[in-house]
């Protein structure tokens, strides 16, 4: 169970119950030179309120974190995950937005200009997204911004093949801020 692309995200989502519930374990805290076999890659954003491995209540060789304002990916960051679903044998990946994200709001703010740079005009599928719906539209961008990003991730080659073969789970989830829970999203 527990090496299943299924066990892995019930270990996550457990390790985030036990942060949530104040009974967080703090597994393998001391330095390691054991070859890594990282259970999930975690694509979240920069910010300072949403630490991976806090988070899930996991430790060193956990968790292989790709971090970029606005959890978004450009081809190094894509790179990077592919890593380690191919030589670290990594079976899930979870892209996490979160509430109050800076990155999508300025996107938000920031459409359709151009100029703004990667790191918001990546986020520019979900802001057009999110205006065609009802509701708060920031809230609304961010957690369409994680469900685009899992998805094109999902077809990115070499994903696509070991998504369809149930070898890879990629998941887009939502981090609550004030709670510390982290919500399976789709
Ligand atoms: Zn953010």
């Amino acid at each position: 169970m527990g090496t299943s692309p299924a066990g892995v995200l019930q270990v996550l989502l457990e390790g985030n119950r036990r942060y949530v519930s104040n009974e967080a374990l703090h597994p393998h805290q001391r330095p390691s030179d054991s070859p890594q076999q990282p259970l999930a890659v975690v694509l979240s954003c920069s910010d300072s309120r949403v630490p991976p491995e806090i988070i899930f209540d996991q430790g060193i060789g956990s968790l292989f974190v790709v971090r970029v304002a606005g959890n978004t990916y450009d081809r190094l960051a894509l790179e990077s995950i592919r890593f380690a679903v191919n030589h670290l044998d990594t079976k899930v990946v979870m892209v996490i937005g979160h509430d109050q994200c800076g990155a999508v709001s300025a996107a938000v703010n920031r459409y359709p200009d151009p100029e703004a740079g990667p790191m918001i005009t990546n986020i520019y599928a979900a802001v057009e997204q999110a205006r065609r719906q009802p509701g708060d539209e920031l809230s609304n961008a961010i957690q369409d911004n994680a469900i685009l990003v899992a998805h094109k991730l999902a077809h990115e080659q070499g994903m696509e093949e070991k998504v369809g073969s149930g070898q890879l789970l990629i998941r887009a989830a939502r981090y609550i801020l004030k709670t510390g829970e982290v919500k399976l999203l789709d």
